[in-house]
């Protein structure tokens, strides 16, 4: 649905964005803002902080910044609608009717989801209680699921008659076959999609049950594995099981192991690698890894043989290392292991195989290698081929070549006839632009004054409005934020409508204790004091502040002054110097000579700046 913008607007400014970030991060005031350990990056010292009267947070360790909506969004994986949803019952804001439509599609997604919900809950109960259950129990047990882990995620169990689940539900016969439970055939007879399976419910990455995946018995009716057919809610080529146990992981170390089913999964979980998920029943998609990305993975970590997915596989592997910026690494399992046999004997030894994971190509490599005879020519030739065909499917060149000269070295053979046979060898096949390294969120260096100035114009506003110019400014971020907080109505206003740079800046701004000290000062000295925190700004009186107002004003003042000087200077020393420009030049610097002494005296400095910033200004915009 669309929200209707006044409806935004309200959410907005009755939305506590305190009582929505402490439901994620506990936080603790300090002075006029709330701080606490952030949650988009691993940290042991708090460097997130929250501006409940602005409604902006920002981390001044890793960058990241928004409001209450981004943050719900980055959080729980919302989209920009489902966050303002969220957030409108508790701003006591009514959203205004969607269309009919709409209405239509999400009233129908509720009664599947629904539907899906009551269906785990009766498969768990069967599986924990039923006497015809006792095979499954006993089966689960050996592969080393007490009653916890059956507990934790849900398994359930589905008995072997062909309708018991359509008898206990009755569900309508839409919702029965929408919902991927069950169908009904020409004779308008119903029956259970699943039977006689352990089943394990997928869960989107809210925790609603969206589809089932279900394991046959030892000796049970084939297909071994049988999942949900594709349904509105179950679309298999987005989903990843796990993802609603794991996602708080992944993002706060922006790594995600990947692997190939659910009982994996469960293994990774209970050996402690908390941030395991897996597709299921399908290849790993372009569609997977967005969503992987979206909860802020920067490192995927395989975990299974990625080798015997085959060449298509690798090519693609890799193009997403370069395309969606992602860094691919493989764990390595004993031969023939899998990731739940190896949990069972040794969690620690799964835990040790994802720290140790190796770049995926690395891996690749070690195959050859591991099988290579490098005692002959014969030997050595076949290797590099085949080594240099693989390394061949990575993009980028620049890891292309050191693993070039590794091949060199361990078959003794000249690296430019190895080149010659990789695409630099091929010169059609050449990809253009060079690797670019990881995107880091970027922090913004702005002049110390100009930086100063603006702290003033989003804390303090009524301190600097009536010398601030957007003249004095220099750098373009600068100027920008300053247009942003002069054009509109409110900071919210100003931050919500500026682009990305401008509003990082925005938010870090709202949240800094104070200018004039260094940020991580004043951080760490707010927490030092944790009970008793300082409150710098808050204490400080209004004259106070405005002098210190002045001093930064005073100082931007200064800054383009001396710019002015400089350029008058290398004019004056061109020789042909019309009389007209000399003499300009000479009232400029008489003008100037005669004001800037005066932002050094605090009686004159307010009469000093109200002839120095117009001055200036027009001077600016000649
Ligand atoms: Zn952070």
């Amino acid at each position: 649905m669309m929200i209707a913008e006044e409806d935004l607007r309200r959410v907005k400014e009755a939305t506590d964005i305190v009582a929505v970030v402490n439901e994620k991060v506990g936080l603790k005031r300090s002075s006029s803002r709330w701080i606490g350990l952030c949650p988009f990056h691993a940290e042991k010292t708090p460097s997130f902080s929250v501006n409940p009267a602005l409604g902006v947070y920002h981390c001044f360790g890793c960058g990241a910044s928004g409001d209450a909506i981004s943050f719900l969004r980055e959080t729980q994986g919302l989209t920009f609608v489902e966050a303002v949803e969220r957030l409108a019952p508790r701003a006591g804001v009514e959203l205004s009717a969607e269309d009919p439509e709409q209405a239509k599609a999400r009233q129908r997604r509720a009664a599947l989801l629904e539907a899906m919900e009551r269906a785990v809950a009766w498969y768990h109960d069967r599986l924990l209680t039923a006497p015809d259950a006792s095979t499954a129990r006993s089966y689960l047990r050996s592969r080393g699921y007490d009653g916890e882990v059956v507990r934790r995620y849900r398994l359930g169990w589905a008995p072997a008659g062909w309708d018991q689940l359509c008898q206990a539900l009755r569900l309508p016969d839409d919702l029965l076959q929408g919902s991927g439970l069950g169908y009904v055939d020409d004779k308008r007879r119903r029956s259970d999609v699943f039977r006689e399976r352990v089943l394990f419910p997928i869960l989107d990455h809210q925790g609603a049950a969206i589809g089932i995946g279900g394991r046959q018995l030892p000796g049970g009716r084939d297909p071994k594995y049988k999942n949900s057919p594709e349904t509105p809610l179950y679309r298999k080529k987005e989903v990843l099981y796990g993802l609603s146990w794991a996602k708080e992981n992944v993002m706060r170390h922006a790594t995600a192991v990947l692997c190939e089913g659910y009982t994996d999964v469960i293994a990774f979980h209970q050996a402690g690698v908390a941030s395991a998920v897996a597709t299921c029943g399908t290849a790993a998609t372009e569609d997977h890894v967005r969503r992987l990305k979206a909860f802020g993975a920067t490192r995927l970590v395989l975990g299974y043989d990625a080798d015997v997915a085959g060449q298509g596989a690798a090519e693609r592997f890799h193009a997403w290392e370069r395309s969606h910026d992602l860094d691919i690494r493989v764990v390595a399992l004993p031969p023939g292991a899998d990731p739940a046999d190896v949990g069972r004997r040794d969690p620690a030894a799964l835990q040790r195989a994802v720290e140790e994971a190796v770049p995926f190509l690395s891996f690749r490599l070690q195959r050859v290698w591991a099988v290579a005879d490098l005692g002959t020519n014969e030997g050595r030739a076949r290797a590099a081929q085949q080594a240099v065909t693989m390394i061949d499917q990575h993009p980028n060149p620049l890891v292309r070549d050191p693993y070039l000269m590794e091949v060199a070295a361990r078959t003794r053979l000249d690296p430019s006839r190895l080149r010659d046979l990789t695409r630099e060898g091929r010169p059609e096949r050449a990809t253009g632009a060079l690797y670019q390294g990881p995107i880091r969120r970027r922090t913004i260096e702005l002049p110390r004054p100009e930086r100063a100035a603006l702290w003033f114009a989003v804390n303090h506003p009524e301190t600097v409005t009536s010398h601030l110019e957007e003249e004095l400014f220099s750098h373009d971020v600068a100027i920008g934020a300053y247009r942003a907080l002069t054009s509109s109505a409110t900071f919210a206003e100003a931050h919500a409508g500026a682009d990305e740079d401008v509003a990082t800046l925005l938010a870090s701004l709202a949240n800094e204790p104070d200018t004039g000290r260094s940020r991580a000062a004043s951080l760490g000295r707010a927490f030092d004091e944790l009970g008793n925190p300082l409150a710098q700004d808050d204490e400080a009186t209004a004259a106070a502040l405005s002098e210190r107002a002045l001093d930064v004003i005073a100082e931007l003042v200064r800054a383009r002054a001396t710019e002015i000087f400089t350029a008058a200077r290398l004019l004056g020393q061109r020789p042909n110097l019309s009389a007209t420009e000399g003499a300009a030049h000479t009232v400029a610097i008489t003008f100037l000579q005669a004001n800037l002494p005066l932002l050094s005296d605090r009686h004159r400095r307010a009469a000093a700046l109200d002839q120095l910033v117009p001055w200036l200004v027009t001077h600016q915009r000649e």
